[in-house]
């Protein structure tokens, strides 16, 4: 895949023939091409193309997750970002909600969207009502009649990927016209994931965590290679690794190092950073003007590649060491919520969608869990735990 500047000329030029370049991506049909960016594209982003799907975008795109400010989303469309991510579940709906009332008066070729929806697992016998409930919930919300990209929110594990009823409800709600492409999202960067989404066949986009301090990235990368063959676009997420690049989320993290790191991988198409001022968004349209990995920027990952930061590699090892069988990859990721995003909210969510109590580790002695990055486990528990009782009112 590779990677091509656009001007305001080139634009117009690629819409007209982005079929063109689609025949070279298997099952890329003409009819799933979306123009190039939106008319106020800037010219100096490199653009990707995302697997069969045939979308070209920038590399930067928006992870609109934690944003409250439409005035943030009207900026970065206004810079040239196209491609803007959301789900279900943020900020209780508002974060929809906000996009929906922001993309209502724009052309709906001039971006493109995806949302996410997460189920329980295993899956209850009202699954199929529950989940096409949930997607036409989004879309009321989005104020669309369909989105780009929907996708299976936070699938753990290769037999989820092929869960014949997750299948069969993802075909029929794009045969339904209700979203466009199929994807999911998964945060633990399982090599395995990817391929059984391959054998799936139906998956056209995978949103995936990818940052420099994953354990495994030749696996990954060989897997995202492998996908990217089949047609598979991919998106990359936890780009910088929680935000700062110390344990307790105060020394704000170099993006733009983290963001060029990412580009290196040309089957990423293209990353979704969450920022949520100006002034990170600017930081992040810095860093596509300038995409290339630098030798600074290099040694400065590499000072961090051993130092205990926020991030946890999600890597399941501690899943079968803890006394009470806690879901501490969550916990884990829900304390980075808190103290690296400074989103309360987000970790309030992810807390309540396993059931963290206030008994947790409780009576337990000595912690049993020995994280392959030496988290203090259940110190990082006791530090979340107050999140639970936040009341609503004070959460954005
Ligand atoms: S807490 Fe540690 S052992 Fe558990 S998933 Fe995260 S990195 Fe792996
Ligand atoms: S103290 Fe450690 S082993 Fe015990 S419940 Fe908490 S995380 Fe699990």
């Amino acid at each position: 895949m590779k990677n091509k500047k656009v001007n305001r000329r080139d634009f117009f030029r690629l819409s007209a023939t982005a079929g063109a370049g689609a025949l070279l991506i298997p099952n890329v049909s003409a009819a799933s091409q979306l123009p190039v960016s939106n008319s106020k594209a800037k010219d100096e982003y490199p653009v990707r193309t995302l697997g069969r799907t045939g979308i070209t975008v920038p590399v930067i795109s928006m992870g609109v997750m934690r944003a409250d400010n439409p005035n943030v989303v009207r900026a970065a469309y206004n810079a040239g970002i196209t491609h803007f991510d959301t789900a279900h579940g943020y900020q209780n709906g508002r974060n929809e909600e906000m996009l929906g009332n922001f993309f209502k008066d724009k052309s709906r070729d001039s971006f493109t969207i995806a949302t996410k929806g997460k189920f329980d697992y295993p899956l209850s016998d009202n699954f199929e009502k529950e989940y096409t409930e949930l997607l036409d919930t989004s879309l009321k919300r989005l104020q669309m009649d369909y989105v780009d990209i929907f996708y299976a929110h936070d699938l753990k594990s290769p037999e989820m990927v092929k869960d014949k009823r997750v299948i069969d409800i993802l075909k029929k709600f794009r045969s339904d016209g209700k979203i466009r492409h199929i994807g999911f999202s998964m945060h633990n960067h399982n090599p395995a994931q990817i391929d059984a989404a391959i054998e799936a066949g139906i998956y056209d986009v995978i949103l995936l965590s990818y940052n420099f301090k994953l354990d495994n990235i030749k696996e990954t990368d060989e897997a995202i290679a492998r996908g990217a063959r089949a047609g598979i676009g991919f998106v990359a997420m936890k780009t910088m690794t929680g935000g700062t690049e110390d344990a307790d989320g105060k020394k704000q993290i170099n993006g733009q190092a983290c963001l060029r790191w990412v580009w290196k991988n040309e089957n990423i198409a293209t990353a979704i950073p969450g920022f949520t001022n100006f002034e990170l968004l600017d930081d992040c349209l810095a860093a596509a003007k300038n995409p290339s990995l630098t030798s600074g920027d290099r040694q400065y990952l590499a000072s961090l590649c051993d130092k205990e930061m926020l991030y946890c590699q999600q890597c399941g090892k501690c899943l079968q060491q803890c006394a009470q069988h806690l879901p501490v990859p969550d916990l884990m990721r829900a304390y980075m919520y808190a103290y690296g995003y400074k989103n309360a909210s987000l970790s309030k969510e992810t807390l309540a969608e396993v059931n963290l109590t206030d008994e947790a580790c409780l009576n337990c002695g000595k912690c049993q869990v020995e994280c392959t990055l030496g988290f203090d486990v259940s110190k990082k528990i006791a530090a979340i735990k107050p999140v639970i009782h936040v009341p609503d009112v004070f959460l954005t």
